[in-house]
């Protein structure tokens, strides 16, 4: 299972890094962001469009590595729409494949492309860059910070 995750992993995040989805201000967003993985540079500034416990938009600027865009551009996509609450837990899981912790326990198939990105555990390293916007989407969603930073 992992191994074709493996190749997928490559090939979505160079299309995603090339090619960002919601890469764009906000103006008038409910939550904007300033995120910061210090181990990397990785920079990113999340925007968020909140109504009544609903994800309407969520976008995303920022300058950072391959991992920490493609990353970031695949979060917009799949959290935009959903509700707070979903986004928690998908923000859950994420965390639980990416770092391997009870990550048997997750179903891969409830993440869909998300589930590409367990591909960076091949890349210790890296997996802050690849957290970096689920961290700035969390800070956002519990709307208790203006800046986050993985360190
Ligand atoms: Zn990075």
């Amino acid at each position: 299972m992992l191994d074709r995750i493996r190749d997928l992993y490559q090939e979505v995040v160079f299309d995603h890094n090339r090619n960002p989805r919601n890469f764009r201000v906000m103006p008038g967003a409910s939550r904007k962001i300033e995120g910061f993985n210090p181990l990397c540079g990785d920079r990113i500034t999340l925007y968020v469009r909140i109504n009544d416990g609903l994800i309407e938009d969520v976008s995303f600027q920022g300058s950072g590595c391959a991992i920490s865009t493609a990353s970031a551009s695949l979060m917009t996509e799949i959290v935009k729409g959903k509700t707070e609450q979903e986004a928690e837990r998908l923000f859950e899981l994420f965390h639980r494949i990416t770092t391997g912790k009870n990550s048997e326990a997750v179903n891969l198939e409830d993440l869909g492309k998300l589930a590409v990105l367990a591909g960076v555990r091949a890349y210790p390293a890296r997996v802050k860059c690849a957290t970096l916007a689920w961290h700035s989407l969390q800070a956002a969603l519990k709307n208790e910070a203006e800046t986050v930073s993985t360190e």
